[in-house]
């Protein structure tokens, strides 16, 4: 199970999936009031505070499926996985390496 490999400091961006250290966003639920989070890295939760105002992500982008089907989102994604290439993959790599783990 690969969830075992994600360290406690490094459990990975609900957002984009990568194994980077994370920060506590919140994905506020149809309550409004909720506690609910998801752990979002410092890149995605800057790119969502930039694209939604909090009225918006309060009521209309308050899951992390949400924001993940979002056009913008996807194409900051993309992006964002070749930027990060080089900086931050280069750390994990080999903990987590298994060939043909993506196919
Ligand atoms: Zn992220």
């Amino acid at each position: 199970m690969w969830s075992l490999e994600i360290g406690r400091m490094t459990e990975g961006c609900a957002f984009c999936k990568r194994k980077v250290p994370t920060r506590g966003h919140h994905v506020v639920p149809r309550c409004k009031g909720g506690t609910e989070t998801a752990p979002t890295c410092h890149s995605c939760e800057d790119f969502i505070h930039k694209t939604w105002s909090h009225n918006e992500l309060r009521d209309a982008f308050n899951t992390v499926e949400r924001i993940l089907g979002d056009a913008r989102y996807q194409k900051f994604l993309r992006w964002l996985h070749k930027q990060h290439d080089t900086a931050v993959f280069r750390s994990q790599r080999n903990r987590a390496r298994k060939p043909g783990r993506y196919r």
